[in-house]
């Protein structure tokens, strides 16, 4: 696809990084999904727009917030400057994303600190507080063109088997409500998924994600991307799956690198040597994340 003419069309393409709107636009076209990967830091971000480059699929670097709240690795507006800079390296579009901001105030230092693109998530929340807060936070930051993604049912977590309880799960009729109630630009669904270490193969509920698809306007989003099978996956991306956040399975690929990297340079009696580590482990997770983006994106 020629994503200049493509882009052109829908928004100007000059700016230096992609806003995630006309991404999942043009995925919501093709009928596919644009990863959102989680990144720590510039090695892992570097990795995702080269890979993006070198395979011609866009792609979005996404921040954890706790990234910033509790391990204190990197600082919301570095974050956002480190991959408009990464972005403005390459031709392939690029989006920056928060995700999983909790509360009003949480968005905001995103919004300040730079992000076009943020997660609200109020998921913990009845229905009703819900809507509310993320219908503020809709009302807030529109006017300054920010994208609001919100979580509608709950995405919990796999080590407690949450993608088993159905109780969790998206109820098409609640996703429809919560859209027209909210305005929200795109919705994460619960629908078999959780976030990280599956502890049996999921099995995602296509039938439920084809019915909030139906009845629903705005891209859909599935987080705990980690360990659901390939097949499953194109199933969900041709049924209204625009972005697909994977971390888990990025993180660990990043830590064996490392692992690697030390195995590979251990007779190496360079006191120095830690110099070539990012170098050999991005070359290392350039060739995961091409893998992942042939295989799963169908621009
Ligand atoms: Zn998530």
């Amino acid at each position: 696809m020629d994503y200049c003419k493509k882009l052109s069309i829908i928004e100007s393409v000059f700016k230096m990084y992609e806003k995630t709107n006309n991404l999942l636009k043009i995925a919501r076209e093709c009928n596919t999904a644009v990863i959102a990967f989680i990144c720590m830091d510039y090695v892992m971000a570097r990795s995702v727009v080269y890979a993006a480059e070198k395979t011609n699929t866009p792609a979005i670097i996404m921040l954890y917030p706790e990234h910033v709240s509790v391990q204190h690795t990197t600082g919301l507006f570095n974050y956002a400057t480190m991959v408009k800079e990464l972005a403005n390296e390459v031709s392939v579009p690029i989006g920056l994303h928060a995700d999983h901001d909790y509360t009003y105030e949480a968005v905001k230092r995103s919004v300040d600190a730079g992000f076009e693109s943020i997660m609200i998530d109020g998921s913990m929340y009845s229905l009703e507080e819900n809507i509310a807060i993320t219908k503020k936070i809709v009302s807030k930051v529109h006017g300054v063109g920010v994208f609001v993604e919100g979580e509608i049912g709950h995405i919990g977590l796999a080590e407690t088997s949450d993608n088993y309880k159905e109780d969790l799960y998206t109820k098409p009729e609640a996703a429809k409500k919560f859209c027209d109630e909210t305005g929200v630009d795109a919705l994460a669904i619960s629908i078999g998924n959780a976030h990280g270490e599956y502890k049996s193969i999921p099995r995602l509920d296509i039938e439920r994600l084809k019915k909030i698809h139906e009845i629903t306007d705005v891209p859909l989003v599935l987080h705990g991307g980690s360990g659901i099978p390939d097949d499953q996956l194109l199933v969900a991306f041709a049924n209204g799956i625009n972005k697909f956040n994977l971390g888990t399975e990025f993180l660990k690929k990043y830590y064996s690198a490392i692992e690697d990297y030390i195995q590979y340079s251990k007779n190496d009696s360079n006191p120095v040597k830690v110099i070539e580590m990012p170098q050999y482990v991005q070359s290392k997770l350039q060739t995961y994340l091409e893998g992942r983006l042939r295989t799963l994106c169908r621009f």
